[in-house]
């Protein structure tokens, strides 16, 4: 089966179980989602992008873009960043707060909230602006000028922010966080309500399939660094659920509330399922089952 086959044949599978997943509701602008929209991309180190289903579609990317955040704050800073965060599972919701006090303000992972605001904390510390950074480097490796904060998603998640708020508080507390805490929150709560599509976070995740490399050639990470980062994703970019998605998926992977998922297979390319329905732990039920499909039938695989 050549791509556009092995995507087609993905969606129908996902397509089957999209009834089961339900959209995010903490936010009237994810919960109006339409649970049966369904889209997926990959896009090769060879520059062949292929798509399925509503894969131009935008959608909020939520905690995708902790991926690249984590991303940027490493090629910023450097590794004395992993003294603010670990990298273990969490084995907890993402939003949790229970492992703080005993971890002394040290996070879990990048992937979780506590860890992505100690990273936005970085971000922001080196650039000066957390969200731009965020969003410029989304524009310039999909090549798509549109990708932007939806101010409106940005707004109902400060509106709902009280738990993100007690997370970054904890860990101010802690000095784990170097500015205030509601300039790190108004960063966090704009990156996750940036909104891109399929192609865009297909190609976007490229770096980490090319070992370190932007879409123009330049260095973004070490070698060392990509392959840090695809490891922690495997381990910890799913939430609780990250063992079940390395069991039935096998990449480094990252999810979204808003329905995303971004895979990357090194040396192959990337690859991003959508669609808004999820499951209890908050990954998206037809991107689950889409991803699934296409690494069982494709030769995408790490494993
Ligand atoms: N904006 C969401 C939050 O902070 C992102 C969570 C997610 O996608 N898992 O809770």
């Amino acid at each position: 089966m050549n791509y556009d086959e092995l995507l087609e044949r993905s969606r129908d599978v996902a397509a089957r179980v999209l009834g089961r997943g339900v959209p995010a509701d903490y936010i009237p602008a994810l919960a109006c989602a339409d649970p049966n929209d369904f889209g997926m991309a990959l896009a090769t180190v060879d520059g062949e992008v292929h798509g399925v289903g509503e894969w131009r579609k935008p959608f909020s990317v939520q905690s995708v873009s902790k991926l690249f955040v984590l991303a940027l704050a490493l090629a910023h800073g450097g590794t004395s960043l992993w003294r603010r965060v670990g990298r273990e599972p969490s084995g907890n919701p993402f939003n949790s707060l229970i492992q703080l006090e005993s971890e002394q303000g040290v996070p879990r992972n990048p992937f979780i909230n506590a860890g992505a605001l100690v990273t936005t904390d970085a971000l922001l510390s080196l650039t000066g602006d957390a969200q731009g950074a965020v969003v410029d480097f989304l524009r310039a490796e999909s090549g798509n000028p549109d990708i932007a904060v939806d101010p409106a998603v940005a707004a109902s998640e400060a509106g709902h922010g009280h738990r993100n708020a007690a997370l970054a508080h904890f860990m101010a507390s802690f000095g784990n966080l170097h500015n205030p805490v509601d300039e790190v929150l108004a960063h966090y709560f704009a990156h996750c309500s940036v909104t891109a599509d399929c192609r865009d976070l297909a190609l976007a995740g490229g770096f980490l399939a090319r070992h370190g490399l932007r879409a123009d050639g330049s260095r973004l990470l070490s070698r060392s660094d990509a392959k840090r980062i695809n490891a922690v994703l495997l381990t910890c970019g799913t939430y609780d659920a990250a063992g079940d998605f390395a069991y039935r998926v096998g990449l480094p992977g990252k999810s979204g509330v808003g329905g995303g998922i971004l895979a990357i297979v090194p040396g192959r390319g990337a690859v991003c399922a959508w669609s808004p329905g999820l499951d209890a732990v908050g990954n998206s039920v037809g991107a689950m089952a889409a991803l699934e499909d296409f690494t069982e039938r494709s030769d995408w695989s790490v494993f």
